[in-house]
C-alpha cells in the first residue's frame, strides 16, 4: 500500500472551540513531531485563510509547519460547502485563500487545491465553471482516497472529555487505531476493483485534538502494517487521478465512491468489517 498523507483545515476555523489544554499551536506541534519521529517530509496542509485574518498570530502555525519542511496549500477561504453556495461565491473563496495564503503557497514544489469536504459540485454549470476557474490558476485537485472519520470520534472524545470518561476515551483511542486500518484496507480494495490495479493512494486527516492524541500510534500502525508513505507530487502524478472534478457529486464521498457511484455502483462507505465500531462511535458522539 503506497499513499499520500495529508492534513485539512490547519488550523481550524476561529469559530470552532478547543477542549482545554489544547490549542492549534499545540497541535501543529504533535502532527510535525509525529511526522518526523516516522521520517515523513513535505506533508502538504490544506488551509482556510479567514482563520489567519481573525487571529494573524496564527501564522506562527503555518510558519512553523513549512520550517518542518511541510507545505501549504489552498482549501478555500471561510470553508464554504460548494453543494450549497453558487459558483461565483466559491470561486471568489479560492481567490481569497490564494491571496492571503500566498506567503506559503508559494514555497510549496507544488499548486493544490483541495475542494471543501471533497464536494465536486451538485450540479454541472457549478462542477464546470469551479474546476475551470482552478485550472486557469492552475491548480490542481488533490483527491481523497482514504479518510478516518476523525471528526467523528473527536465529537464522541469530547463528550468524553467533558464527562471526565477516562475508559471512553481509551477506547475511543484503541478502537480508532483497528479501525484506520480497516478503513485503509477497505478504501485500497475499492481502489484496486474500481481501477483495476494497485493506485497510490491519498489520505486525508484532520486537525482536530482527538487525533493529534492518537497521531503517532496511527502512523505507527499504519506502518506495522505495511503502508509506505509517499509524496502528494508522486501519487497524483498518476493519470488515475486526471478524472478529479469529473463528475457531479451531491454526496460527501471519496473519489473512487465518487466514480463507482458515476458508473451505477453503490460501494458502502464505512469498511463492513469497521461497521460496529463506528455504529457505537456514531452513540457516543451523538
Ligand atoms: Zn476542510
Amino acid at each position: 500500500m503506497r499513499v499520500a498523507f495529508t492534513i485539512d483545515d490547519l488550523p481550524l476555523w476561529p469559530h470552532t472551540p478547543y477542549p482545554d489544554g489544547y490549542t492549534p499551536e499545540g497541535i501543529a506541534e504533535t502532527f510535525i513531531a509525529g511526522l518526523e519521529r516516522h521520517g515523513i517530509s513535505g506533508v502538504y496542509a490544506f488551509c482556510n485563510s479567514w482563520s489567519l485574518l481573525e487571529r494573524p498570530e496564527l501564522a506562527r502555525v503555518l510558519d512553523a509547519w513549512c520550517a518542518a519542511g511541510h507545505h501549504v496549500a489552498n482549501h478555500t477561504h471561510g470553508h464554504p460547502k460548494l453543494n450549497e453556495v453558487e459558483a461565483a461565491r466559491y470561486i471568489e473563496e479560492i481567490d481569497l485563500a490564494d491571496r492571503h495564503l500566498a506567503r506559503w503557497t508559494e514555497r510549496a514544489p507544488g499548486r493544490y487545491f483541495r475542494y471543501t469536504l471533497n464536494q465536486w459540485g451538485d450540479t454541472e454549470e457549478k462542477r464546470a465553471r469551479v474546476k475551470a476557474h482552478l485550472d486557469a490558476k492552475r491548480y490542481r485537485a488533490a483527491e481523497v482516497t482514504s479518510w478516518f472519520f476523525e471528526w467523528r470520534y473527536n465529537a464522541a472524545f469530547e463528550k468524553c472529555l467533558a464527562a471526565g470518561d477516562r475508559e471512553g476515551i481509551a477506547w475511543l483511542q484503541a478502537s480508532f487505531l483497528e479501525f484506520s486500518v480497516a478503513q485503509l484496507r477497505y478504501d485500497v480494495e475499492l481502489c484496486r476493483r474500481q481501477f483495476e490495479r494497485e493506485i497510490p493512494g491519498i489520505a486525508l486527516g484532520h486537525n482536530v485534538p482527538f487525533f493529534a492524541d492518537v497521531f503517532d500510534g496511527f502512523l505507527q500502525r499504519l506502518i506495522d502494517e505495511g503502508l509506505e508513505f509517499v509524496s502528494l507530487d508522486d501519487a497524483a502524478n498518476d493519470p488515475v487521478y486526471d478524472r478529479a472534478a469529473s463528475v457531479v457529486t451531491p454526496e460527501f464521498l471519496v473519489y473512487q465512491q465518487k466514480l463507482a457511484r458515476a458508473a451505477g455502483d453503490r460501494p458502502v462507505r464505512i469498511a463492513p468489517d469497521a461497521r460496529d465500531d463506528f455504529d457505537r462511535v456514531e452513540a457516543m458522539a451523538a
